[in-house]
């Protein structure tokens, strides 16, 4: 997920700067130490844990100028930051909305709704075709469940048979959406949820103000992402103030007031940048769970709570198939008011 604009960068500094994916991590130190590291590797896991920052960490250590005792890089010898200001000549991000040659980003009609196969080729005919300047070359593939059937043919070839000193890692939070072919040529490396901690201390290094980081923090399922692009205070308190409006159309008597606030929240989300509707919602499950647990010596009203907090977690998931968001927030609100 994107992060504000006035957001401070935080330097990467080698797999060391990769916070609270222990797992993932000794499982790359190990690949690297004992040379056994892929070259096709995948990594899966929730949105907004690090997963491609932890890619690029892995490929400073694989072309830092001083790498330390450990093997980790340096993280600030030239190569290293030429990683992580995305300007390494030999570091290639396909995506669906990136240039693959220019590295640019795509916007509007140039960037597709998926990775589609002649930007797999250009990448395999006018980049892979040359050997890399440096000691490794990688290509991050961003959102990799954006490769439709073909891309994926395409590119599976080039896996089975990389170019020399050549890397993938395929970045994605929808594995089963990925072909099986191309799943079980990578080697898995699978990232978990962020500690609520770990993800309060990533917005404190963004700087974000504690007020709202609280918040953000509380309600972004452990996908630091997702709390740094909730962690606007203005945008904040009308998330609050939706989620208030559609938990009082539940209780409300009258006829008519799901249809009202579900036809206006939805011209509301329609007006942001953001994906505001699965925020709010998962607001809303947050709400239900929370009441569940509170509620957990009536065990009733505790059944009820988490059927309802199930309820919204089913619709945030039929969002992603393109459901439309006013009919979809409305029979949610119907379905909710009828679990008694
Ligand atoms: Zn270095």
């Amino acid at each position: 997920m994107a992060q504000s604009a006035e957001s401070p960068r935080v330097p990467l500094e080698g797999l060391r700067s990769i916070r609270a994916q222990p797992k993932a991590i000794d499982f790359l130190r190990h690949a690297l130490s004992s040379g056994r590291l892929s070259t096709a590797l995948l990594f899966e896991g929730p949105d907004g844990v690090g997963k491609e920052r932890c890619a690029r960490a892995l490929a400073q250590c694989t072309v830092c100028l001083s790498p330390r005792e450990d093997g980790d890089a340096c993280g600030r010898c030239a190569t290293c930051r030429a990683v992580d200001h995305n300007t390494y000549v030999d570091l290639m991000t396909l995506a669906r909305d990136v240039n693959v040659l220019t590295q640019e980003p795509q916007s509007g009609s140039d960037a597709k709704s998926e990775i589609t196969v002649d930007k797999v080729r250009e990448l395999q005919r006018e980049r892979l075709i040359y050997m890399p300047h440096g000691s490794a070359r990688w290509i991050i593939v961003r959102d990799a469940h954006d490769l439709n059937a073909s891309a994926s043919n395409s590119l599976l070839k080039t896996l089975e048979e990389p170019p020399a000193n050549t890397h993938f890692a395929l970045i994605t939070h929808r594995p089963s959406e990925l072909l099986v072919t191309v799943r079980s040529r990578c080697q898995r490396v699978r990232f978990a949820p962020l500690p609520t901690e770990d993800v309060l201390a990533i917005l404190h290094e963004h700087k974000v103000p504690e007020a709202v980081a609280a918040d953000a923090a509380k309600f972004a399922e452990g996908s630091a992402g997702r709390a740094l692009a909730m962690a606007d205070p203005e945008l904040m308190a009308s998330r609050k103030s939706w989620l208030d409006r559609l938990l009082a159309a539940l209780r409300a008597a009258r006829p008519g007031a799901i249809v009202d606030v579900a036809e206006s929240f939805s011209k509301f989300a329609e007006g942001q940048d953001g994906d505001e509707v699965p925020v709010v919602l998962t607001m809303l499950e947050r709400y239900f769970r929370d009441e569940a647990l509170a509620n957990v010596t009536d065990a009733r009203k505790a059944m009820v709570f988490a059927a309802r907090s199930q309820l919204v977690r089913q619709t945030i998931t039929s969002l992603d198939q393109n459901l439309k968001a006013q009919m979809a927030i409305e029979s949610l609100l119907v379905r909710l008011r009828d679990a008694r």
